[in-house]
């Protein structure tokens, strides 16, 4: 197969640009390249829903997703006035800690006005507003029920199209016969399931070396409608795990008043199925708070359980011999486990640096070296975190061992985690580090020094969650109990509770 590489459709002489994959680093890639491009065409396989209905491609969705703050900015940056857009859909903004009653490694964190905020929705709802912006820029089409099969080679080592084929339901494979889509530069925004190493092979270039890092961290997720009359001073519930306890749990404010809860385990046990598990689940966490505030919540579908969470880092930017005008990004390059919630930022900011690599350069022509190794140097840092942790949450047989660096690097961590119980600078920081994915012993700051030598011995730690309504000291608030002063007020219609039934996490 080959083609003449297409000079540009006019307009801006740049051309068109495909992006293969409406997920969020294909969406935010695809709002980086209508600023540049004179036009983009989205290829999904999915229908695609007009609101924020659920789909095939995206099966993560059922998991708790938060935009972090980093996430949050990067978006607003791309999509100027998203956030608003977000928030009128229905997302929660969650200040950082002020909003949240969070467990950190060594205890409770103090709530203050960190100027962090986070926007919790679900992950439909993210990608319908996000698509919605894309669909009303006229340089922008999507193409839904359609697959791209493979590359089109183009001259001189380029990349000049992608094969497709469309849904036909009367077709004995259910496919209608694959055309050639032109482009003059091609992404490949496809996810973990990402084929470009085979399409790759198939033009004659070498496949990539991969990094692995098995994860033993197992999901479960469910929603719940909140107690009527439910009064909280807290509008999310954080429950971190510790290397001897890796079992976190999350509760999420999300649109339509309703709670999106997720608990994972960092030993590989079996995620619970359904939700009496995910109740007992719950009451195995370090602190019993997040059981207590749910038991009385109504159920409202099933519990969806995940354990696909490897950490896979596709090595593009070590090809020396690669095909021009083609970019792969978001987890089709780079995979995290998503314990930190990080998947969503490095999509966004992925997207920043094909922005600012596009703009700089001045042309899509002869940058893909460039791009490789910039997205690879930006998702680095990320990547080293992810495994840092994964050596702190004690999962030490899926990682080489350790090194002096990482272990001092780990001790700073929990010496800092242990400051963060009682001091609000050092609070700030660690919620920041979970933010800028620093590695543990990197940038060591005059503030952090403080904070860290003046942590208090970890029994220092309040034992009781900074609340005034929930946990240790307070009675947990039942429904028609009166309320006690409350700052961030959760009010849910409870409808009639699911039958639950069966077994939780088991090893
Ligand atoms: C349990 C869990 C919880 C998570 N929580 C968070 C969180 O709180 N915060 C956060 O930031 N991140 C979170 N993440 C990570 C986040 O979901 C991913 O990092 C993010 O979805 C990656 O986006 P993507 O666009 O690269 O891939 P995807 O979102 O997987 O999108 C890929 C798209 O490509 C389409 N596609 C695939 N193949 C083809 C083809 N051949 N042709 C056409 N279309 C194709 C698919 O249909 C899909 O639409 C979580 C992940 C999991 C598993």
């Amino acid at each position: 197969m080959s083609l003449e590489v297409c000079a540009g459709d006019g307009g801006g002489g740049h051309g068109h640009a495909v992006v293969i994959g409406s997920g969020l680093a294909g969406l935010t890639a695809a709002r980086a390249l209508a600023d540049f491009m004179d036009r983009v065409t989205v290829i999904e396989r999915d229908r695609l829903p007009s609101g924020s209905g659920r789909r095939r491609g995206v099966p993560q969705a059922r998991h708790t997703h938060t935009l972090m703050p980093a996430a949050r900015q990067g978006l607003e940056q791309l999509f100027p006035g998203i956030v608003a857009d977000l928030t009128a859909a229905g997302a929660v903004p969650v200040r950082m800690p002020q909003d949240m009653l969070l467990l950190g490694p060594a205890g409770w964190l103090p709530r203050f006005d960190a100027g962090l905020l986070a926007l919790s929705a679900g992950r439909d709802l993210i990608d319908a507003v996000v698509r919605d912006r894309l669909r009303a820029d006229p340089k922008v089409t999507f193409l839904q029920e359609h697959e791209a099969v493979c590359l089109e080679a183009g001259r001189h080592d380029t990349v000049a199209g992608v094969w497709v084929r469309g849904r036909d339901r009367r077709a004995p494979d259910g496919w209608s016969p694959r055309h050639l889509m032109p482009a003059d530069f091609v992404v490949d925004a496809t996810g973990r399931g990402s084929c470009a190493p085979r399409w790759l092979a198939e033009l004659g270039y070498q496949t990539p070396r991969e990094s692995a890092v098995r994860t033993p961290t197992t999901y479960a997720s469910t929603l719940f409608a909140p107690p009527i009359g439910h009064v909280a001073d807290f509008s999310a519930l954080l429950l971190m795990g510790t290397p001897d306890q890796p079992r976190q749990g999350m509760l999420q404010p999300v649109e339509g008043g309703r709670w999106s809860v997720t608990l994972s385990a960092g030993d590989g046990s079996r995620p619970p199925a359904d939700h009496e598990a995910l109740l007992r689940a719950a009451g195995d966490l370090r602190h019993p708070l997040l059981r207590e505030v749910i038991e009385a919540a109504t159920p409202l579908g099933p519990v969806y359980a995940c354990a696909r969470t490897e950490n896979r880092w596709r090595h593009y930017e070590k090809l020396r011999r690669w095909p021009d005008r083609f970019l792969v990004i978001g987890d089709a390059f780079v995979a995290l486990d998503p314990a930190h919630g990080h998947g969503m930022t490095l999509a966004v900011q992925s997207a920043l640096v094909l922005d600012h690599v596009l703009t700089g350069h001045g042309t899509a022509t002869g940058i893909t070296f460039r791009l490789r190794h910039a997205l690879a140097q930006h998702l680095a840092p990320a990547w080293q975190a992810s495994l840092h942790s994964l050596g702190a949450a004690g999962a030490s047989p899926y990682l080489p061992p350790d090194g002096l660096r990482a272990r001092l690097g780990r001790s700073w961590t929990a010496r800092l985690a242990a400051a963060a119980t009682t001091d609000e600078d050092a609070a700030r920081l660690l919620l920041e580090r979970l933010q800028t994915f620093d590695p543990p012993a990197a940038g060591l700051r005059r503030r952090e020094l403080r904070a860290v030598l003046r942590a208090p011995r970890l029994t220092a730690a309040p034992a009781a969650p900074p609340s005034t309504t929930h946990g240790q000291g307070t009675r947990s608030r039942r429904p028609g109990t009166p309320a006690v002063p409350a700052i961030g007020v959760s009010i849910g219609s409870a409808r009639p509770r699911a039958t639950i039934s069966s077994a939780h996490w088991s090893a």
